[in-house]
């Protein structure tokens, strides 16, 4: 492994045995990323949500920032606040997932960490084209943002999952999907009220697109001997299901636009955010 700074902190009750798996699938997994690895990631692991939630709020409170820059609801997340990357885990919500979609997780996050693991990966701006035909049709500022935000993680998304199976990181990548993209159980309610308005039936469907980037890569893999087919196909099956309800025609429309945002997506993350941006707009 290139000079590497890795350095492990505990924060409450973490068990030996988190601590061990979670050094174990990291270290292998930072010293195949090789020589792509930033020189300093720090790795916190806390023991509960509530813990991870108010490292958070004090960080941003601390750099006085009230913006979003991390996904704060997943299992593990990474931030850049301090100009490296630092990588978070939440041992509660990570003992929720099967092994090998844990260490699918961690991972998933360990990508980000080497693509996004700058703090100029964290701010991007609306473009004012975009800007523009969304005030005219009626979004409002604030709703938009939001928007852009999951948009931004959902292409960050994508390019961790495809740097993972560059890295041979394919197994875990379809167990932590198949774990973390489900239907649930009152996304019919919230399609029935969300589908009478625009903005809110924009809102509705832009989030849909953050789990088909995130897959993408993986059902696009060609069926040679790494790509765990069987998975495969009940992962196609599972993203059908999500868009299904939307009912035909804004099914169709949903696919439409992810399949015009994943074919302007290259290797630059900023022209990326911005071209799939372009594109999303064809949902209002
Ligand atoms: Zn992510």
């Amino acid at each position: 492994m290139a000079s590497i700074d890795l350095s492990y902190f505990a924060r409450g009750d973490i068990s030996s045995s988190f601590k061990k798996e979670v050094s174990e699938v990291l270290n292998d997994c930072y010293g195949r990323f090789a020589k792509k690895v930033p020189y300093k990631i720090e790795i916190y692991a806390f023991d509960t949500e509530s813990n991870l939630a108010s490292f958070l709020r004090e960080e941003k409170f601390k750099l006085g920032l009230s913006f979003n820059t991390v996904d704060d609801a997943s299992a593990c997340t990474y931030e850049v606040l301090r100009g490296y990357p630092r990588l978070l885990l939440c041992q509660e919500r990570l003992l929720k997932y099967s092994k090998q979609a844990r260490a699918g997780a961690m991972r998933h996050e360990a990508a980000h960490t080497i693509l996004h693991g700058a703090l100029e990966y964290s701010i991007f701006q609306i473009p004012e084209d975009c800007r523009h035909t969304a005030t005219i049709k009626g979004i409002e500022n604030e709703k938009l943002e939001e928007v852009f935000f999951q948009l931004s993680l959902g292409v960050k998304d994508f390019e961790a999952t495809r740097f993972l199976i560059q890295h041979d990181f394919i197994n875990c990548q379809f167990h932590y999907a198949m774990e973390w993209i489900k239907p649930a159980e009152d996304d019919k309610t919230a399609w029935t009220i969300a589908r009478t308005n625009r903005q809110t039936r924009f809102i509705y469907e832009s989030a849909l697109i953050r789990p088909i980037l995130f897959a993408d890569p993986l059902l696009s893999l060609p069926k040679t001997k790494k790509t765990p087919v069987e998975t495969q196909l009940q992962l196609s099956v599972r993203m059908e299901q999500m868009i299904a309800l939307l009912g035909e025609a804004e099914e169709n429309k949903v696919l439409k636009v992810a399949g015009s945002i994943i074919e302007v997506l290259g290797e630059d993350t900023h022209s990326n955010i911005d071209a799939a941006f372009h594109q999303l707009m064809g949902l209002i």
